[in-house]
């Protein structure tokens, strides 16, 4: 047994024994063989939610980084999701899927790819203009090892501000050596100044594509709906959240991710129940189509795919399931 020659006999044997009340089901031996050092150590801080920056994989010889711009925590799903439907059978099939009622994550999570000759990156984040835990893509670009500069080519889904809130910062270019692809249809949509008078919600998703995308007009090429954006990386036409909304599809080497946008929102609500309506759907019956048209596509030919909104890493699988489908997200697959 140790005992420190500074302390009489017995209050040496008290502090053993209080020690190894503390230690609780230590064994004798093992407590007892600890130095007397203090029994209270600083305590490691909260650290607040774990946000994970960047999930990286293989998809043939292209490399993608699905990057984290951030996260909004709002009152719902319902009626954000499902308007049309009784919130109770809204209820019902959250809880089914162990999905919370009152509140939910939209994720921001763009993707780059790097092709080999050019480094792409899918949609901007939020930039500095939007919600509180979000305007991360930068920091995560460099998490990622990746600068701002060595940027080719911004894809964009679509003119929303979360997804080209982040390709100017007051006026400047965030990425200064791309060049960008927009859908066309899109593009002339969002573009006309006298949006910038309609409603407040279309006013300020106006002002957003005034500020960020109008700008770069000259470095801008315009795809139809079925366009090639670069070698192995084609459009699909997914109208209805916005007029011209464009998913992408990927392939290298015969291995293929769907991009779908915003055209699929909720992991569970937009996969399981494609017709039910969301609320920022500009042509709600458009964009039930072009869920489930997407839906097919990726089940049927067993398509990974990525979706802006869906939970980080935002990746996995589409499965047929009852009259429609579920998401089984991406478990060790693109790690081996
Ligand atoms: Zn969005």
């Amino acid at each position: 047994m140790p005992s420190n020659p500074n302390l009489p006999a017995r209050r040496a044997q008290s502090l053993i024994l209080n020690r190894r009340r503390a230690l609780g089901l230590m064994g004798g031996a093992a407590a007892l063989s600890l130095p007397f050092a203090p029994l209270v150590q600083a305590k490691a801080p909260l650290l607040g939610r774990q946000n994970t920056s960047f999930y990286r994989f293989m998809l043939g010889k292209f490399e993608v980084t699905i990057v984290r711009d951030g996260a909004a925590i709002l009152s719902g799903p319902y009626p954000t999701f499902g308007a049309d439907q009784f919130e109770e059978d809204v209820h019902e099939l959250l809880t089914a899927n162990h999905v919370p009622l009152k509140k939910f994550e939209l994720p921001y999570a763009p993707v780059v790819i790097n092709t080999g000759n050019e480094l792409v990156l899918f949609d901007s984040g939020n930039g500095s203009t939007r919600r509180p835990d979000s305007g991360h893509l930068v920091e995560g670009l460099k998490l990622a090892g990746y600068t701002p500069e060595q940027i080719d080519v911004v894809i964009i889904t679509h003119c929303h501000p979360d997804h080209i809130g982040g390709l100017t910062e007051s006026g400047t270019p965030v990425f200064p050596n791309a060049r960008y692809v927009c859908g066309e249809v899109e593009y002339d949509f969002w573009s006309p100044k006298e949006l910038l008078d309609a409603d407040a919600g279309l006013a300020r998703r106006a002002r957003s594509m005034q500020e960020n995308v109008v700008p770069l007009a000259e470095k801008m090429s315009f795809l139809k709906d079925e366009g090639e954006a670069l070698p192995g990386i084609r459009a699909i036409a997914s109208p209805g959240h916005t007029p011209g909304h464009l998913a992408y599809h990927v392939e290298s080497e015969g291995q293929r991710l769907m991009i779908w946008g915003d055209a699929i929102v909720h992991y569970v609500i937009s996969v399981q129940r494609p017709e039910w309506p969301l609320a920022a759907d500009m042509d709600k019956d458009v964009a039930g189509r072009s869920r489930r048209k997407l839906l097919e596509m990726a089940a049927a030919d067993k398509i990974a795919v990525t979706g802006y909104h869906l939970p980080f890493p935002a990746l996995g699988f589409v499965e047929p399931y009852e009259d429609a489908f579920r998401f089984v997200p991406a478990g060790y697959q693109f790690n081996l």
